[in-house]
């Protein structure tokens, strides 16, 4: 079972994906947990190119820079897991790319999902989970949390705004594979209904 997390910035996925990893693992489950971008030594490198390098990249090379982080860390450390009967429950995919790169950046959906989709030879997760909050309160949630600079903070709330709407978008066109939570949700119900989906696809 290959299981996604998604949402803009500061809308508690990270939280959510640990709250479901122990779950997971309480109930006796093989779980790889992993990120994108980053997840590999190659991942870690290029995640700090795409995001603290102080100049400008130019949007297609930040796309390929994903790509190129997606398409070792699938190669390299999710496929080898779920052949091997792991689970992996994953922070961010493609739809990352899709919404940042694709429709944020205005490189379009479609291109980016397609580059993706050859650079990971078709893999889609079982799951995917998008937390959906406005993206001036998640904004404003991890600035109170995060200590460093990331190249996407100089951005307007435009773009956040775009990030948003391409998550619902996406969400709205694969309604199976997506469940949408309210992301101003308390914590624990938000996890409820993780762990609910995720039973039935157990089940
Ligand atoms: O939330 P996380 O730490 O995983 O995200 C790292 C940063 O990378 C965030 O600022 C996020 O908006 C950005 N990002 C991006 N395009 C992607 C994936 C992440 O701009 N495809």
């Amino acid at each position: 079972l290959f299981i996604t997390f998604e949402g803009g910035d500061g809308s508690g996925k990270s939280t959510q994906l640990d709250l479901l990893v122990a779950w997971l693992v309480e109930h006796g489950h093989r779980v790889l947990t992993t990120r994108e971008p980053g997840g590999t030594e190659l991942g870690d490198e290029l995640r700090e190119i795409v995001l603290h390098s102080r100049g400008h990249i130019a949007p297609k090379s930040e796309a390929l820079i994903y790509a190129a982080d997606r398409a070792h860390h699938i190669a390299t450390k999710v496929r080898p897991a779920l052949e091997s009967g792991e689970m992996v429950v994953q922070d961010r995919y493609f739809d990352s790319s899709v919404a940042y790169q694709g429709v944020a950046r205005g490189l379009g959906a479609d291109e980016v999902k397609n580059i993706s989709l050859w650079a990971t030879d078709g893999l889609v997760p079982d799951l995917t989970v998008l937390l959906d909050l406005d993206a001036n309160l998640g904004r404003g949630r991890l600035t109170a949390s995060r200590t460093r600079y990331d190249r996407l903070e100089a951005e307007e709330q435009e773009f956040h705004d775009r990030v948003r709407a391409a998550y619902l978008e996406a969400a709205h066109a694969e309604p199976e594979r997506f469940l949408v939570l309210d992301a101003t949700q308390p914590v624990d119900d938000i996890a409820t209904e993780i762990r609910a989906r995720v039973s039935a696809l157990l089940a």
